[in-house]
């Protein structure tokens, strides 16, 4: 459930037209529910209530400042994967207590911010950067906590560059090497072991990987506390996916029955880093049409929005509905290719869609675009980032601005040599 629905044919946001933003900030931009992320971060939260839980939202879905803080009112903490994502959190409010983090390439700079930040723990992905956390702390004097991030080598059956549970990923540690490198992690004198870790894709549909998942893991951590290495803190992972068309994912209560009795059978703190789910559908990106250019083989809606504000589509050929911000009953069905003004072939929203018929100057609302949208959005062909809007029942606010083309050559430098 979400709050982009139309009233009156009018697509909105809880209770503010769409078309009435669009006017008011212009277009392109993203726009937030306030009510949506907070029911879904409640829904994970509450899936989950019979056992003792941190939820470690991940960041690297959507990292806007005023969606971080919305997290941390309502209890949540973070899953970073950089030094900058853990500044983006400390400065939202998260507290250090309640933030993890992972990532295959940590360099010494993020390790030591995150020790002095006293964060809950690193997600350790290899041996050698087990190494380099010792090092850090040592040369600071601390201890530092980890969590092994283990590969139970689980195909989650969803696109393969969000799969990072298998084999052959360079996520984690193979679960036949993980007692092993468990047992020397133990042993340094500045690494303190007191999780295990294991998170094996996103965008996941069914129940079972999670499950297999899990299973293989229990085993691990029995193993590990016969070993004299008792694992205070379970670290779930993400990965739940969301509706973008006719999926039907498992709820996260759905989730929860089929996981809790594993859960409590590991006697651990659980920690869970979900991303999507919480703000996947939670977002739009606003968009209008700039032309109709009908090539006599195709037709294509250009549109002002393009790949480097949402890359999903040429990245993972992933589906948006697009949706119309008008409705306009009965009105005929055509083949588009929606695309935007970006010198590229790939840079599309929407191939072979059948929509209602768009014409010059109408908006779209490009649907499930509150995840891994804005986060991997970039200024490719000079074009500045869009704003980010949160809407809270007839209010917005606007949480990021508009980049101006003064924003776009910040920090460039031409060297005295040229302008002599
Ligand atoms: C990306 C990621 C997540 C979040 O995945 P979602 O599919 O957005 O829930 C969680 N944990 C780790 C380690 C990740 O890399």
């Amino acid at each position: 459930m979400h709050h982009f629905q139309y009233h009156q044919d009018s697509l909105s946001c809880e209770d503010i037209p769409l078309e009435q933003i669009a006017k008011e900030q212009g277009t392109p931009c993203y726009i937030y529910s306030h009510a949506t992320l907070t029911r879904h971060f409640q829904a994970v939260d509450q899936a989950f209530a019979s056992v003792p839980h941190i939820i470690a939202f991940a960041m690297k879905a959507n990292s806007n400042l005023a969606v971080l803080r919305l997290m941390a009112s309502l209890g949540s903490g973070a899953d970073i994967v950089s030094g900058g994502e853990l500044f983006r959190a400390l400065k939202a409010g998260i507290p250090s207590n309640k933030i993890v983090f992972a990532g295959v390439g940590k360099d010494h700079k993020e390790i030591r911010y995150a020790i002095e930040s006293d964060i809950l723990f690193f997600n350790v992905e290899s041996s050698a950067e087990l190494q380099a956390i010792n090092e850090v702390a040592k040369g600071m004097g601390k201890q530092a906590r980890v969590a092994l991030r283990v590969n139970p080598d689980i195909d989650p059956q969803t696109h393969p560059y969000i799969s990072t549970g298998m084999k052959k990923s360079k996520f984690g540690i193979g679960a036949d090497l993980a007692l092993a490198e468990f047992e020397r992690a133990a042993a340094l004198p500045n690494i303190q072991v007191v999780g295990l870790h294991a998170h094996i894709g996103s965008q996941l549909t069914k129940i079972s990987p999670f499950v297999d998942s899990l299973t293989k893991v229990l085993g691990l951590i029995q193993t590990l506390k016969d070993k004299g290495i008792p694992i205070q803190y379970l670290n779930i992972g993400g990965g739940l996916g969301i509706t973008y068309s006719d999926e039907a994912p498992p709820q996260p209560k759905d989730l929860a029955e089929a996981i809790t009795p594993l859960l409590k059978q590991s006697q651990c703190q659980i920690v869970m880093e979900p991303g999507r789910v919480i703000v996947g559908n939670a977002g739009i990106l606003l968009t209008r049409v700039l032309f109709i250019k009908d090539t006599g083989t195709k037709k294509f809606a250009i549109v002002d929005a393009a790949m480097n504000d949402l890359i999903r589509p040429s990245l993972y050929e992933a589906h948006h509905d697009i949706l119309p911000v008008l409705r306009i009953p009965n009105r005929q069905e055509e083949v588009f290719d929606v695309v935007g003004p970006i010198c590229e072939s790939g840079d599309f929203l929407a191939q072979n869609r059948t929509m209602p018929l768009v014409k010059e100057g109408d908006l779209l609302a490009v649907m499930s675009a509150g995840a891994y949208a804005f986060t991997m959005a970039s200024n490719y062909n000079s074009r500045p980032r869009v704003p980010e809007i949160l809407v809270k029942g007839r209010e917005s606010f606007v949480i990021r601005e508009r980049e101006s083309y003064d924003d776009l050559i910040r920090g460039e430098h031409i060297p005295g040599f040229l302008t002599s």
